[in-house]
């Protein structure tokens, strides 16, 4: 996408959604005064997941990235760019979905409407076999990703740091309801306090804690648990392995006693199929979390989380 067809379609829809909020809220004149809701736009399911929660009935949360959509690579469309403009708050993560990060940019939002994500938990070098599997595409479309792994919200701990970022952003944006904010927030802080505990013990003494992943999205699982994260396919699903990498893979699936690939919903699972046919192992579910799919739009960022503890455990002989 280039620069100057999306300021184009912002300049010519601007107008439209603010025309919607203001008839919206009457004659109140601020994001939650006299009960209001305050408008949340987030890039993708688990900020979305976060604002939801934390913000209860005070807000009114659009993902930008639609349940079943995969959410690297996400394209807005022209009513989505205009929700970036006119949300009270985005939450977002920079580098790792480019039309959003070029929808904040060229928006002209508030001071302190909008969080990135970036800069609120430590960030991590791209993996080393995740980056190899971005050197094969040969394009510089690695670039929009930056040289940074985005998967931050698999990490309980990150989930936490996002749940307070978020609830400082409301508080500051609709002091009315700071008890409210505070109150929700201290609650999913202490569900995602104990889904870290609940990994960390589940986790601690495995027969290999070695796991293959569809993409490269479980480093900051990974790391905080020490298990190590062998990747089919890059940071993004779409980098495919080439046949040495393949070849690699297979060879320390058959060495390491490795007994499952793992799968995700929104990714095709044709090369984890195949490696699992030629070494004799199973295949099992490993949900990223980047967005609900039609199978899993019951579920939540905590039920999904402990789904993949539970085929974590039985993957790696987990006692
Ligand atoms: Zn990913």
């Amino acid at each position: 996408m280039t620069m100057i067809p999306m300021k184009k379609s912002l300049s010519l829809l601007a107008t439209v959604p603010l025309i919607a909020v203001l008839a919206s809220c009457g004659s109140d004149d601020g994001p939650g005064a006299g009960g209001g809701t305050t408008t949340v736009a987030a890039s993708f399911y688990p900020f979305a997941f976060v604002a939801e929660r934390v913000g209860g009935s005070f807000v009114d949360v659009e993902n930008l990235t639609s349940p079943g959509v995969e959410p690297h690579d996400l394209e807005l469309k022209p009513k989505q760019v205009g929700t970036v403009q006119d949300a009270d708050l985005v939450i977002y993560e920079e580098h790792f979905q480019a039309a959003v990060d070029d929808a904040v940019d060229q928006a002209d939002r508030a001071e302190g409407g909008t969080l990135d994500i970036a800069s609120v938990v430590t960030l991590k070098p791209t993996q080393a076999g995740a980056e190899e599997g971005h050197a094969d595409e040969g394009t510089d479309q690695e670039h929009d990703h930056g040289d940074d792994d985005p998967h931050t919200w698999l990490d309980p701990e990150n989930m936490i740091a996002i749940t307070k970022a978020v609830e400082a952003k409301l508080v500051a944006l609709d002091p009315d309801h700071a008890d409210d904010y505070a109150a929700n927030a201290a609650e999913l802080t202490g569900e995602l306090t104990t889904l870290g505990t609940d990994f960390a013990t589940g986790l601690q003494t495995c027969k290999t804690r070695t796991v293959v992943t569809s993409h490269a999205a479980f480093q900051y699982l990974a790391a905080r648990y020490d298990l190590t994260q062998v990747p089919i396919a890059g940071i993004d699903p779409s980098n495919e392995p080439s046949p040495a990498q393949l070849a690699d893979i297979t060879q320390l699936v058959n060495t390491q006693g490795i007994t499952t690939i793992f799968t995700e919903e929104l990714v095709s699972p044709a090369i984890a199929d195949t490696i699992a046919k030629e070494t004799g192992a199973t295949t099992a579910t490993l949900d990223p979390i980047e967005g609900l799919s039609d199978d899993t739009s019951d579920e939540t960022y905590l039920t999904l989380m402990r789904k993949n503890l539970k085929n974590l455990t039985k993957a790696n002989s987990c006692s």
